[in-house]
Protein backbone atom coordinates (compact mmCIF):
# COMPACT_ATOMS: atom_id res chain seq x y z
CA UNK A 1 0.00 0.00 0.00
CA UNK A 2 1.39 3.46 -0.67
CA UNK A 3 0.22 6.57 0.66
CA UNK A 4 1.34 10.10 -1.08
CA UNK A 5 0.95 12.30 1.69
CA UNK A 6 2.55 15.77 -0.27
CA UNK A 7 0.52 16.14 -3.30
CA UNK A 8 -1.26 19.48 -5.08
CA UNK A 9 -3.66 20.13 -7.65
CA UNK A 10 -2.11 22.52 -10.04
CA UNK A 11 -1.42 23.66 -13.31
CA UNK A 12 2.34 22.95 -13.91
CA UNK A 13 3.99 23.31 -17.47
CA UNK A 14 1.19 22.48 -19.71
CA UNK A 15 0.04 19.47 -17.72
CA UNK A 16 -3.82 20.59 -17.83
CA UNK A 17 -6.21 23.53 -19.12
CA UNK A 18 -7.96 23.72 -16.24
CA UNK A 19 -7.89 22.60 -12.65
CA UNK A 20 -10.52 20.04 -12.64
CA UNK A 21 -8.31 18.72 -15.64
CA UNK A 22 -5.90 18.31 -13.20
CA UNK A 23 -7.36 16.92 -10.66
CA UNK A 24 -8.23 14.22 -13.16
CA UNK A 25 -4.58 13.79 -14.05
CA UNK A 26 -4.02 13.43 -10.83
CA UNK A 27 -6.55 9.94 -10.04
CA UNK A 28 -4.87 8.86 -13.39
CA UNK A 29 -1.38 9.11 -12.17
CA UNK A 30 -2.78 7.32 -8.60
CA UNK A 31 -3.97 4.25 -10.60
CA UNK A 32 -0.51 4.31 -13.14
CA UNK A 33 1.83 4.14 -9.74
CA UNK A 34 -0.59 2.21 -7.72
CA UNK A 35 -1.51 4.93 -4.77
CA UNK A 36 -4.03 3.99 -2.89
CA UNK A 37 -4.34 6.90 -1.04
CA UNK A 38 -3.12 11.08 -0.90
CA UNK A 39 -3.31 14.15 1.04
CA UNK A 40 -3.51 16.94 -1.35
CA UNK A 41 -2.48 20.03 0.18
CA UNK A 42 -4.41 22.91 -0.95
CA UNK A 43 -2.12 26.37 -1.52
CA UNK A 44 -2.65 29.26 0.44
CA UNK A 45 -2.95 31.47 -2.59
CA UNK A 46 -6.90 31.32 -2.52
CA UNK A 47 -9.08 31.75 -5.82
CA UNK A 48 -6.00 31.00 -8.27
CA UNK A 49 -6.54 29.33 -11.39
CA UNK A 50 -3.32 27.90 -11.16
CA UNK A 51 -3.25 25.65 -8.14
CA UNK A 52 -6.00 24.29 -5.98
CA UNK A 53 -7.07 26.16 -3.02
CA UNK A 54 -8.90 24.39 -0.06
CA UNK A 55 -12.49 24.61 -1.68
CA UNK A 56 -11.83 24.17 -4.73
CA UNK A 57 -9.91 20.88 -3.65
CA UNK A 58 -13.16 20.14 -1.36
CA UNK A 59 -15.16 20.70 -4.46
CA UNK A 60 -12.81 18.35 -6.52
CA UNK A 61 -12.52 15.64 -4.30
CA UNK A 62 -15.76 15.00 -3.37
CA UNK A 63 -17.10 11.72 -1.44
CA UNK A 64 -13.49 10.53 -2.40
CA UNK A 65 -12.45 8.31 0.91
CA UNK A 66 -8.96 7.79 -0.59
CA UNK A 67 -8.33 11.75 -0.56
CA UNK A 68 -7.47 13.70 2.23
CA UNK A 69 -6.54 17.43 2.95
CA UNK A 70 -4.76 19.69 4.84
CA UNK A 71 -5.31 22.76 5.78
CA UNK A 72 -3.10 26.07 4.61
CA UNK A 73 -3.79 29.66 7.23
CA UNK A 74 -3.39 32.66 5.19
CA UNK A 75 -0.57 33.69 8.23
CA UNK A 76 0.16 37.39 6.08
CA UNK A 77 -3.09 38.03 4.87
CA UNK A 78 -5.55 36.93 7.98
CA UNK A 79 -2.41 36.61 10.56
CA UNK A 80 -4.30 34.11 13.62
CA UNK A 81 -7.85 35.24 12.51
CA UNK A 82 -8.20 32.06 10.71
CA UNK A 83 -7.84 29.46 14.30
CA UNK A 84 -11.59 29.12 14.29
CA UNK A 85 -12.12 28.05 11.22
CA UNK A 86 -9.06 25.97 10.90
CA UNK A 87 -10.46 23.92 14.63
CA UNK A 88 -13.78 23.35 13.20
CA UNK A 89 -12.49 21.91 9.97
CA UNK A 90 -10.21 19.58 12.19
CA UNK A 91 -12.63 18.87 14.99
CA UNK A 92 -14.47 17.68 11.73
CA UNK A 93 -11.95 15.42 10.47
CA UNK A 94 -12.42 17.88 6.81
CA UNK A 95 -8.49 18.43 7.15
CA UNK A 96 -6.08 16.03 8.61
CA UNK A 97 -3.34 18.91 9.78
CA UNK A 98 -2.58 22.13 8.80
CA UNK A 99 0.72 23.04 6.36
CA UNK A 100 2.42 25.90 6.67
CA UNK A 101 4.51 27.91 3.38
CA UNK A 102 7.79 30.46 5.86
CA UNK A 103 9.78 31.08 2.09
CA UNK A 104 6.67 31.19 -0.08
CA UNK A 105 5.70 34.19 2.71
CA UNK A 106 7.75 36.10 4.33
CA UNK A 107 7.56 35.18 8.01
CA UNK A 108 9.22 32.60 10.20
CA UNK A 109 7.97 30.00 11.59
CA UNK A 110 8.29 31.26 15.36
CA UNK A 111 6.12 33.72 14.49
CA UNK A 112 3.82 34.88 16.67
CA UNK A 113 0.67 34.95 14.04
CA UNK A 114 1.20 30.82 13.65
CA UNK A 115 1.56 30.37 17.97
CA UNK A 116 -2.49 29.56 18.06
CA UNK A 117 -2.97 27.08 15.00
CA UNK A 118 0.22 25.59 16.82
CA UNK A 119 -1.61 25.57 20.16
CA UNK A 120 -4.90 24.06 18.29
CA UNK A 121 -2.70 21.17 16.26
CA UNK A 122 -1.07 19.97 19.39
CA UNK A 123 -4.27 20.34 21.36
CA UNK A 124 -6.29 18.09 18.82
CA UNK A 125 -2.99 16.16 18.27
CA UNK A 126 -2.68 16.21 14.95
CA UNK A 127 0.50 17.47 12.55
CA UNK A 128 1.68 20.42 11.11
CA UNK A 129 3.94 20.31 8.08
CA UNK A 130 6.79 22.95 7.25
CA UNK A 131 7.81 23.83 3.56
CA UNK A 132 11.42 24.05 3.72
CA UNK A 133 14.43 24.88 1.66
CA UNK A 134 15.07 26.69 -1.41
CA UNK A 135 12.17 26.93 -4.15
CA UNK A 136 13.26 26.69 -7.46
CA UNK A 137 15.71 29.48 -8.81
CA UNK A 138 15.40 31.29 -5.47
CA UNK A 139 18.27 30.67 -3.07
CA UNK A 140 16.96 33.52 -0.60
CA UNK A 141 13.92 32.43 0.46
CA UNK A 142 15.59 29.64 2.05
CA UNK A 143 16.21 31.95 5.27
CA UNK A 144 12.49 32.37 6.51
CA UNK A 145 12.47 28.32 7.00
CA UNK A 146 15.60 27.40 8.55
CA UNK A 147 14.95 24.69 10.59
CA UNK A 148 16.41 26.01 13.84
CA UNK A 149 13.29 28.38 13.90
CA UNK A 150 11.08 24.85 13.47
CA UNK A 151 13.04 22.71 16.36
CA UNK A 152 12.43 26.01 18.63
CA UNK A 153 8.53 25.30 17.68
CA UNK A 154 8.93 21.79 18.35
CA UNK A 155 10.60 22.35 21.18
CA UNK A 156 7.90 25.09 22.98
CA UNK A 157 5.33 22.19 22.09
CA UNK A 158 6.68 19.34 22.52
CA UNK A 159 3.64 16.77 22.02
CA UNK A 160 3.00 18.82 18.72
CA UNK A 161 3.51 16.32 15.65
CA UNK A 162 5.88 18.51 13.67
CA UNK A 163 6.72 17.51 9.85
CA UNK A 164 9.18 18.82 8.12
CA UNK A 165 9.09 18.39 3.78
CA UNK A 166 11.91 18.81 1.51
CA UNK A 167 14.62 18.16 4.02
CA UNK A 168 15.73 21.62 3.67
CA UNK A 169 17.32 21.16 0.91
CA UNK A 170 19.95 21.72 -0.38
CA UNK A 171 21.53 21.54 3.00
CA UNK A 172 19.86 18.36 4.32
CA UNK A 173 23.03 17.54 6.52
CA UNK A 174 22.57 20.83 8.25
CA UNK A 175 19.04 19.25 9.22
CA UNK A 176 19.56 16.21 9.84
CA UNK A 177 22.19 17.47 12.51
CA UNK A 178 20.04 20.36 14.31
CA UNK A 179 17.07 18.18 14.29
CA UNK A 180 18.38 14.73 15.28
CA UNK A 181 17.78 15.23 19.31
CA UNK A 182 13.94 16.68 18.60
CA UNK A 183 11.71 13.50 19.21
CA UNK A 184 8.68 15.23 17.88
CA UNK A 185 10.22 16.36 14.26
CA UNK A 186 9.09 14.31 11.33
CA UNK A 187 9.70 13.90 7.71
CA UNK A 188 7.96 13.87 4.56
CA UNK A 189 10.40 13.22 1.42
CA UNK A 190 8.63 15.14 -0.92
CA UNK A 191 10.93 16.31 -3.62
CA UNK A 192 14.16 14.72 -2.71
CA UNK A 193 14.01 12.50 -5.76
CA UNK A 194 13.82 15.95 -8.27
CA UNK A 195 16.11 16.57 -10.22
CA UNK A 196 17.09 19.90 -9.62
CA UNK A 197 16.94 19.19 -5.64
CA UNK A 198 19.58 16.32 -6.28
CA UNK A 199 22.04 18.15 -8.09
CA UNK A 200 22.04 20.77 -5.67
CA UNK A 201 22.49 18.70 -2.87
CA UNK A 202 25.20 16.84 -3.54
CA UNK A 203 23.64 13.89 -5.03
CA UNK A 204 21.77 10.75 -5.62
CA UNK A 205 24.17 9.13 -3.37
CA UNK A 206 24.00 12.09 -0.04
CA UNK A 207 20.32 12.11 -0.71
CA UNK A 208 20.39 8.44 0.15
CA UNK A 209 22.60 8.11 3.02
CA UNK A 210 20.76 11.43 4.82
CA UNK A 211 17.63 9.49 4.69
CA UNK A 212 19.45 6.14 5.86
CA UNK A 213 20.36 8.13 8.56
CA UNK A 214 17.27 9.47 9.27
CA UNK A 215 15.10 6.13 8.94
CA UNK A 216 17.46 4.42 11.11
CA UNK A 217 17.08 7.19 13.71
CA UNK A 218 13.42 7.41 13.49
CA UNK A 219 11.57 4.55 11.42
CA UNK A 220 8.27 5.77 12.97
CA UNK A 221 8.44 9.35 11.45
CA UNK A 222 9.54 9.41 8.02
CA UNK A 223 6.55 9.78 5.51
CA UNK A 224 6.28 9.06 1.93
CA UNK A 225 5.23 11.75 -0.37
CA UNK A 226 6.19 13.66 -3.65
CA UNK A 227 4.88 16.76 -4.56
CA UNK A 228 3.19 15.88 -7.53
CA UNK A 229 2.80 17.60 -10.68
CA UNK A 230 5.77 19.69 -9.63
CA UNK A 231 8.01 16.59 -9.26
CA UNK A 232 7.33 12.79 -10.54
CA UNK A 233 5.76 10.33 -8.39
CA UNK A 234 7.60 7.28 -9.81
CA UNK A 235 11.08 8.53 -9.13
CA UNK A 236 9.76 9.72 -5.58
CA UNK A 237 8.63 5.17 -5.14
CA UNK A 238 12.55 4.57 -6.64
CA UNK A 239 14.25 6.54 -4.06
CA UNK A 240 12.70 4.69 -1.25
CA UNK A 241 12.75 1.30 -3.06
CA UNK A 242 16.68 1.97 -3.79
CA UNK A 243 17.50 2.44 0.00
CA UNK A 244 17.04 -1.57 0.39
CA UNK A 245 14.96 -1.22 3.39
CA UNK A 246 13.66 -4.20 5.64
CA UNK A 247 10.55 -5.13 4.14
CA UNK A 248 8.57 -3.83 7.51
CA UNK A 249 10.36 -0.62 7.56
CA UNK A 250 9.51 -0.01 3.65
CA UNK A 251 5.87 -0.38 4.49
CA UNK A 252 6.10 2.23 7.24
CA UNK A 253 7.55 4.78 4.68
CA UNK A 254 4.98 4.14 2.48
CA UNK A 255 1.94 3.64 4.52
CA UNK A 256 1.97 2.75 8.11
CA UNK A 257 3.16 6.15 8.95
CA UNK A 258 0.82 8.62 7.15
CA UNK A 259 -2.46 6.46 8.59
CA UNK A 260 -0.77 6.83 12.13
CA UNK A 261 0.77 10.63 12.11
CA UNK A 262 -2.14 11.90 9.95
CA UNK A 263 -4.73 9.44 11.86
CA UNK A 264 -6.51 8.60 8.06
CA UNK A 265 -8.16 5.95 9.20
ZN1 LIG B 1 4.41 21.05 -2.19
Amino acid sequence: MVIDSHVHISKYGKNAASLEEAFRLYLDEMKKNNIDAAIIIPDNVEGSDQIADLDKVIDLIGKRENLFLLGSPQIIQRRSGEAEKYKRLLEDKKIKGLKFFPGHDPYYPTDERCLPYYELCEKLDVPVLFHTGENSGDSECAKWNDPKYIIEVARRYPKLKVIITHYYWPKLEYCYEITKDVPNIYFEIAALADEEVIGKSGGIEKIREILKKTIADRPDKILFGTDWPMCKIEDHIELVKSLSLEKEIEEKIFSVNAEKIYKLI
